[in-house]
């Protein structure tokens, strides 16, 4: 009988968590590593090994699966003094899932390859939905037998797993999808507010424009969220903040001018000065509101 590759998941916040757990699901012997140690308490309960560092994490795993906030934090645990790479073996996977900038991403798999260790970047979209039903779009940039190896990986969490190209690409599509979510967004919170003021009942409102040309996530999963008055976070605003950055800083780079996604971080600027930076990115409704009087 043949095993399945080991895993070691480090990050367990509101995304990795979930995914953790459908991995451990499927089969796969699984360490945890999470900075916040009481964090990983439920998943130690229900079969997984608990690591104290993300270096004890990484020993003997064949993959190494990071899902932590930004560029600096996956330095940290993959690179770091007690970094994942410490512990690792040459022929060992490393997969970034979180949210980053390409050039990181590019550079990770560089310093890796130095080591003998494969990188990929899969960042993910499908929200805290997508992670705990395990529906998650996953667009990984690295080498392409990479890919095919991890696929079983990624299979266990999402359904939409689409290789784009070398390292860093994952995150380039990774930065188009969170420029299409933000602008979204800010079109579902609009939408609302004309709802409102005109005596239409916003549920309605949802409910006949996901049948038609205007459907989409923010509208369908967030829009609810907004008539409850539910502003717990499944995204971060600060996290959106941290993203559309990154969008930006691409954009100057490219000298390209992005009014959209600028416009929609000038909202969240606002949403962050009223202490709304760690509620969900609904919030930018609260923001909209204040600004519409
Ligand atoms: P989160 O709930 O804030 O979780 C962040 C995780 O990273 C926590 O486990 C945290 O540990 C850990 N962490 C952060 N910095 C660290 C460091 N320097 N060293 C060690 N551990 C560190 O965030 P999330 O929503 O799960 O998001 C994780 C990533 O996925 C981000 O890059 C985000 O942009 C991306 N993403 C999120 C969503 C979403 O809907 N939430 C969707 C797609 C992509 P502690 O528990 O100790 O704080």
């Amino acid at each position: 009988m043949q095993t399945k590759p080991r895993i070691a998941f480090l990050g367990l916040g509101i995304m990795g968590l979930p995914m953790a757990g459908h991995l451990l699901k499927a089969g796969f012997p699984l360490t945890v590593y999470n900075r916040t140690v009481a964090r990983a308490e439920d998943l130690s309960l229900a079969g997984a090994r608990q690591a104290k560092t993300p270096a004890e994490a990484a020993q003997g795993a064949d993959f190494v699966i990071s899902m932590v906030t930004d560029g600096p934090d996956v330095e940290q645990v993959l690179l770091g003094h007690d970094g994942a790479m410490r512990g690792s073996h040459s022929g060992a996977v490393f997969i970034d899932m979180s949210t980053i900038s390409p050039e990181i991403a590019r550079n990770l798999a560089e310093t890796l390859s130095q080591n003998q260790i494969e990188f990929l970047d899969a960042p993910v979209s499908g929200g805290d939905v997508g992670a705990r039903n395990a529906t998650l779009t996953i667009m990984v940039g690295g080498k392409q037998k990479v890919f095919e190896q991890a696929l079983p990986v990624f299979e266990a969490l999402g359904n939409r797993i689409t290789y784009i190209g070398p390292a860093g690409s994952g995150q380039v599509v990774k930065a188009c999808n969170q420029a299409v979510t933000a602008v979204n967004l800010l079109a579902v919170c609009e939408a609302l507010l004309l709802a409102e003021k005109n005596g239409v009942d916003p549920q309605v409102m949802i409910h006949v424009l996901a049948g038609g040309a205007s459907q989409s996530w923010s509208l369908e999963i967030l829009g609810p969220r907004i008539v409850k008055g539910d502003f717990a976070p499944g995204f971060m605003v600060k996290l959106l903040q941290k993203d559309l950055n990154i969008v930006l800083s691409m954009a100057q780079r490219n000298g390209l001018t992005l009014p959209g996604t600028t416009l929609v971080q000038r909202f969240m600027e606002d949403n962050a000065a009223h202490g709304e930076g760690t509620e969900g990115t609904q919030a930018l409704y609260k923001a909209l509101k204040r600004a519409a009087g």
